[in-house]
């Protein structure tokens, strides 16, 4: 039974709910004095330099914690590989029933660690609630692959047997971003231990908190202790520490590309593999034959959700030219009307910014576009919410007249802010939306089937909607073209990442020996 079966009160400050959550998430009445990194089951203090977490909804500091630092690491990575090596021993139907008690476990708690996310990385908790249990298929998803992880018989011309094996690295370091943490962690957590491996896990040093609260529900759901723990700390030091741990085989990382370019050198120092998910900057592309009503409405999901701190937001809208005044018009007004406010709070639709240098980046990017010629037509700057007064709230912005070329259609925004951008016709569409270099999602808008079909395979996209947007699954390959990544996440594809491929050749001709041509003597 999940621990908010009893009263649970949600009060305007978020700094008493996460002291409370944590409590009773770690059955610790000083979780919160506690907190550190999550080692071989148990909660480790690292020596490093004090961590403030900050509410983003009212710009209040609610706990400090210690940097993990290389120490810690080490430990975790001493006790992935034990544990790895335990785990790989199960048989795989034994580890697809834990790993569906995980699922349970996570189902269980979800109340609990969607409020615990809310507060603390200032989601709303409605998209919060929606993440946990999107963790949970997760879980029961690739419980299901465990013992579905078949090899090939190769009909190689010899007279050989040759088959091949998915065998895990070992232990992985995964290093993942604030916006979504604990999707982002249960993303990456159930393919790397449904192949067999064990996980070094590095949180956002500013969201690290509902990460290992998961870690320790898939514990106490009986995942070997150990077989996953989470150092909790910075990048250039904790995070830099478990790449180049020995004991790392692979480093999956989601973040920025900037961040990206340098874990992937890192990486290839040790010459070990990475996977990079980065950011975006998608085009979502509407059509004068579009449904309009539904073009609107999925404009404004495409982008405001999570305050546009997603990777795929559609945070550019092309519009072709016959519909462009209305379209900027109907959203515009519609963006009004979007309830911005406490994130913990049920009706809030877009919730704080998860925090001032990212608040800051926001602004900057809008008065730039303002200084380059494009028109507000809503929003456009900082909100007030009571309660939240000195918290990171942006108001969503429509962003009209914006010319590709500028900085706020070419940077990853990160924010509730959308540039709406005309075209012509088909071509125009496809030259706009080509010119960037990401290439993580995009969206069209049509009534015409065999330009939808062509759009899809004009736009360059690691993932592409057509009368749709921010549909995504485990089950459906995710990641990146361009500067958006390579690698891929989620289904066969996300699993077939946290294996190494073995050909293993046995010989079945009777004179073998004699085939070689060398003497038996
Ligand atoms: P970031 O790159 O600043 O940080 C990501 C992680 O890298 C953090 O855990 C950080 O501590 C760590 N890090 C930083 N420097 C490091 C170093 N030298 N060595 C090792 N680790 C280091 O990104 P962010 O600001 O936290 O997140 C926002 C970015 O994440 C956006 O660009 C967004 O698009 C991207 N993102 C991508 C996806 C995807 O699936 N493609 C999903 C979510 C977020």
């Amino acid at each position: 039974m999940g621990v908010l079966a009893k009263e649970f009160t949600v009060e305007k400050d978020g700094t008493a709910q996460v002291a409370e959550l944590l409590s009773l998430l770690f059955d610790d009445a000083r979780a919160i004095e506690n907190f550190g990194s999550w080692v071989g089951g148990e909660m480790l203090r690292g020596a490093g330099e004090p961590i403030s977490l900050i509410n983003p909804a009212t710009g209040a500091e609610f706990m400090v914690y210690p940097d993990a630092g290389a120490a810690v690491v080490n430990k975790a990575a001493d006790a992935a590989s034990a544990a790895q090596k335990q785990w790989w021993a199960l048989p795989a139907s034994g580890r697809a029933r834990l790993m569906w008690a995980c699922s349970v476990k996570v189902r269980e708690q979800a109340e609990a660690l969607a409020r615990l996310e809310s507060v603390s990385a200032g989601k709303p908790v409605r998209d919060c609630r929606v993440e946990v249990a999107k963790v949970a298929e997760m879980f029961e998803y690739y419980a299901g692959w465990c013992d579905k992880m078949t090899g090939q018989v190769i009909p190689v011309p010899t007279s050989h047997l040759n088959y091949t094996r998915h065998e895990p690295y070992g232990v992985v370091t995964q290093i993942t971003p604030w916006n979504a943490p604990v999707f982002t962690c249960g993303w990456q957590i159930a393919p790397a231990i449904c192949a067999g491996n064990g996980v070094l896990l590095k949180p956002s040093e500013l969201t690290p908190l509902s990460s290992t609260v998961l870690v320790k529900l898939i514990e106490d759901a009986g995942i070997p202790k150990g077989l996953v723990n989470v150092i909790n700390g910075l990048g250039q030091s904790t995070g830099a520490a478990a790449i180049e741990n020995p004991a790392t085989k692979k480093v999956v990382f989601v973040g920025s590309p900037k961040t990206g370019g340098l874990i992937a050198a890192a990486a290839a120092q040790r010459v070990i593999p990475c996977v990079l998910e980065l950011g975006g900057k998608s085009a979502n592309i509407i059509f004068d034959d579009a449904d309009l009503d539904r073009a609107v409405v999925g404009a404004q999901a495409a982008v405001f959700a999570a305050a546009g701190q997603s990777c795929v937001s559609g945070s550019r809208l092309l519009v072709q030219r016959g519909v462009y005044d209305e379209v900027v018009e109907r959203l515009a007004s519609a963006t009004n009307k979007i309830p911005v406010g406490l994130p913990w709070l049920d009706d809030t639709m877009v919730g704080p910014i998860n925090n001032l240098t990212q608040f800051r980046h926001v602004s900057a990017l809008v008065e730039a576009g303002k200084a380059g010629g494009a028109r507000i037509a809503a929003g456009g700057c900082g909100a007030d919410i009571e309660g939240g007064e000195a918290g990171y709230f942006f108001r969503p912005t429509v962003l009209a007249d914006v010319d590709n070329s500028m900085a706020v259609a070419q940077e990853e925004i990160f924010g509730p802010v959308v540039s709406v951008i005309p075209f012509d016709d088909e071509e125009d569409a496809v030259a706009i939306a080509n010119d960037s270099r990401f290439g993580l999602a995009g969206a069209v808008w049509t009534a015409d089937v065999g330009r939808a079909h062509r759009m899809a395979a004009a736009v360059n996209a690691g993932t592409f909607w057509v009368n749709s947007y921010k549909a995504i699954n485990v089950m459906s390959p995710f990641g990146g073209f361009g500067e958006s990544g390579y690698g891929r996440s989620s289904g066969y594809e996300g699993l077939l990442e946290y294996t190494q491929t073995k050909s293993v050749w046995v010989e079945t001709a009777k004179d073998a020996a004699i085939q070689f041509g060398y003497s038996i003597e």
